[in-house]
């Protein structure tokens, strides 16, 4: 079963380096800038799923993740934003986990501890947050 998901994966990977170069070689801007951003301060690449790739995302999220920095006054860091199925599964995560639906990132900031991030992203409008060792997650759900 290991071994099936590590080829599996392998085959992902694989095939998004593939398209990668493709796409890379059309538009080597889109390299050198590597990704699209979403908004002022977040790129398409922090919120994608870091085993293939894929980003889906509610713009309602990125509307409030600028307006958290902003009240923050610090960069946020995503540690996790979109999860493909596949990747949900390998790191642990709920069968109906936001991150699967684009409504949810776990982030860090420098300067605040996950338990104040977590009561300012409530008061600013975040359905739901989730305090964990060294992050936190938040989702509008
Ligand atoms: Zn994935
Ligand atoms: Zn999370």
């Amino acid at each position: 079963m290991r071994l099936i998901l590590s080829v599996i994966l392998s085959l992902i990977v694989l095939a998004l380096i593939t398209s990668n170069d493709c796409f890379a070689q059309q538009n080597s801007l889109q390299k050198i800038d590597n990704g699209i951003k979403l908004s002022e301060h977040f790129a398409q690449r922090e919120l994608a799923c870091s085993c293939c790739g894929e980003t889906r995302v509610n713009f309602m999220l990125i509307i409030k993740l600028e307006e958290l920095r902003e009240r923050l006054n610090a960069p946020i860091i995503i540690t996790s934003g979109y999860r493909c199925p596949l990747h949900n599964k390998a790191v642990g995560g709920v069968k109906n986990s936001q991150h699967l639906y684009g409504n949810a990132v776990d982030i860090k900031v420098e300067g605040y501890s996950p338990t104040e991030v977590s009561e300012i992203a409530k008061e600013m409008g975040f359905t739901f947050t989730k305090v964990y060792s060294t992050w936190v997650h938040v989702d509008i759900r």
